[in-house]
């Protein structure tokens, strides 16, 4: 159910933003996804389409989803780096995608081996930017 949630406060960011600004119409949505974002993507882009259709100002609206690549962090030597998804195979990868807190359990940092490290890119769903008219 939490792809509705997230749906809901993506639709209801817009129509804040499209209030402030006196907007006809919204033409485009932008939305960017953490690629370790937990979430059914057609239930989302259901729940997108179901809830836009309601307001007059959203009806006709272009929604294009890009996703965010995961960035790490490690704790201890400070090193930054990107999720290598072809590193995994293809069931670790699955199971990162589902429970995103056992990346810990795979991924250590590539510069001192440390599985101390942050996520500090690529969780949640946000709304990037809104056209309108
Ligand atoms: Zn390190």
């Amino acid at each position: 159910m939490h792809e509705w949630a997230l749906a809901e406060a993506v639709t209801s960011t817009a129509l804040e933003l499209s209030k402030e600004k006196n907007v006809k119409e919204i033409t485009e949505l932008r939305i960017k996804m953490g690629e370790l974002q937990q979430i059914e993507m057609e239930i989302f882009e259901f729940a997108l389409s179901e809830l836009t259709k309601n307001y007059d100002i959203l009806k006709k609206t272009k929604i294009k989803i890009k996703m965010e690549k995961a960035i790490f962090r490690c704790n201890v030597c400070g090193y930054e780096w990107s999720f290598a998804k072809d590193k995994l195979t293809s069931e670790e990868s699955e199971s990162i995608h589902f429970v995103p807190e056992i990346v810990h359990a795979y991924i250590r940092c590539p510069k001192c081996n440390s599985p101390d490290f942050e996520v500090i890119k690529g969780r949640g769903v946000w709304l990037d930017s809104i056209e309108v008219r």
